[in-house]
């Protein structure tokens, strides 16, 4: 394997003005400097999911340092990132853009931001590394189609311009449908994209009015699932958010797709075993006779919420603690540690919303990000069958698979 550096320059095309393309792009031009690099992006401004991100404050990564740890937020590619993730992490993702003058500041669960709290405090490093590398961008263009006719020599068709040749192609398009059929034609299998990361809607008496209430430590499954969630539950306007509803819709994804996204959400409000809150009612009714049972909750949930769920147990608005019946008990418990929700369809998490699905994991080299399909060709980002939860983990991914694609395609393979 000779260097770019000893060889005649390899042209090196990256399409897809992401997260991913532009981290491996530049990784690559600074790490191969003999190389040329050029980004094609079909609109008119790159980096948009970055500007849009997090709220415009781009949640760029998670403080999670232990590799294997970090990938087990990934429902897909957990066990295919441990190896990248050894070699380019969230300390590493900090590291670069610190160098670069972008502080990082670490926020709940560890999700990283700009400490200058913008997104385009990203953008402008991006752009500017970039530009200090010598990669070209191009803007605005339309490719529509790729042929390789031999290893590592790709055509490039455009609406507009001439064809365009080059040795190395690295995909990173994102979840656009044009990526994946390209990786199809050059020999991928391509597992159908769905939505992850959404929140539910849900029309039940118990939630109506409560929008912007939230519970803590709760617990979700999907009735007939034996996967359980646990995390904070928001209460919305059209059903529920919050953590625990994103990483379930996130590990869900395919079956709640197969569903049509018409499911049954069993709900643990307390996350305590039956004995402990039957234990909690006969104490409270032996200790607070007197009180109203809606007055008085023994338990960490919302006041309003406690009444709801009172209701919907068939305890009485007005009713005394010393009045509880066992059956009541027994209902109240039930609605505490399993009640049941219908998921009557999904909306899009405005904070953070990804597609599962992608180039098949298998058919990646993940020491190098190149096809096992065909030579010359790299994949990073979310083209790949990889999400993650909502903290900063898609982005990393980005940061990763395009920092290894970009160390490797700049290298000059023996022929073959
Ligand atoms: C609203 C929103 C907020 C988000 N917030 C966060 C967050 O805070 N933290 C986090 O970790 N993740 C977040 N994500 C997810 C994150 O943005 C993605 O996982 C990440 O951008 C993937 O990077 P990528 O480079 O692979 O793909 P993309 O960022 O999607 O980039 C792909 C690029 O390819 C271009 N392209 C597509 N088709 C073509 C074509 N035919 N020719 C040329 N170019 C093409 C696109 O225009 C785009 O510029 C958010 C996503 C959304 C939608």
């Amino acid at each position: 394997m000779r260097s770019i550096s000893e060889s005649q320059a390899l042209e090196i095309v990256v399409i897809g003005g992401g997260a991913a393309g532009f981290f491996a792009a530049i990784t690559c031009a600074e790490s191969w400097p003999g190389c040329s690099l050029t980004i094609l992006e079909k609109t008119d401004q790159v980096l948009q999911k970055v500007r849009l991100s997090g709220g415009g404050r781009c949640n760029l990564s998670n403080a999670c340092f232990e590799p294997r740890k970090l990938a087990e937020n990934y429902p897909r590619g957990s066990k295919e990132l441990i190896g990248p993730f050894s070699r380019f992490q969230p300390r590493d993702t900090m590291t670069w853009f610190e160098e670069r003058g972008v502080p990082l500041c670490q926020e709940a669960e560890g999700r990283l931001f700009p400490a200058k709290g913008r997104s385009a405090a990203i953008i402008d490093a991006l752009t500017a590394a970039a530009e200090s590398a010598g990669v070209k961008l191009s803007t605005g263009i339309d490719i529509t189609s790729i042929s390789s006719k031999s290893p590592r020599r790709f055509r490039l068709e455009t609406r507009t311009e001439e064809p365009i040749d080059c040795d190395r192609l690295l995909l990173a398009t994102g979840s656009a449908p044009a990526g994946h059929a390209w990786a199809k034609a050059l020999g991928h299998s391509i597992l159908p994209p769905v939505p992850s990361l959404f929140t539910f809607a849900i029309t039940d008496e118990r939630l109506t009015g409560l929008s912007g209430l939230s519970v803590e430590g709760a617990q979700l499954q999907l009735k007939g699932s034996k996967l359980k969630q646990r995390g904070a539950i928001l209460i919305t306007h059209h059903g529920l958010s919050g953590p625990a509803v994103l990483s379930l819709s996130s590990r869900e994804a395919r079956t709640l797709h197969k569903l049509d996204y018409q499911a049954q959400l069993q709900i643990d409000w307390l996350t305590l075993s039956r004995e402990k809150i039957e234990q909690t009612l006969k104490s409270s009714k032996r200790n607070k006779p007197r009180l109203v049972v809606s007055a008085y909750c023994p338990f960490e949930l919302p006041r309003r919420l406690w009444v709801r769920l009172l209701k919907a147990s068939g305890i009485p608005h007005q009713q005394r603690w010393a009045d509880l019946s066992n059956k009541q008990s027994k209902l109240l418990t039930s609605e505490l540690t399993d009640g049941s929700y219908q998921v009557q369809g999904i909306n899009p998490n405005k904070q953070e919303f990804v597609t599962c699905g992608g180039v098949q994991l298998k058919e990646v080299d993940f020491r190098t990000m190149g096809s096992r399909q065909h030579p010359g060709l790299y994949f990073a980002g979310e083209i790949l069958d990889i999400d993650g939860i909502t903290g900063g983990f898609n982005f990393q991914n980005a940061w990763t698979t395009g920092w290894l694609a970009g160390r490797n395609m700049g290298k000059e393979e023996s022929p073959g």
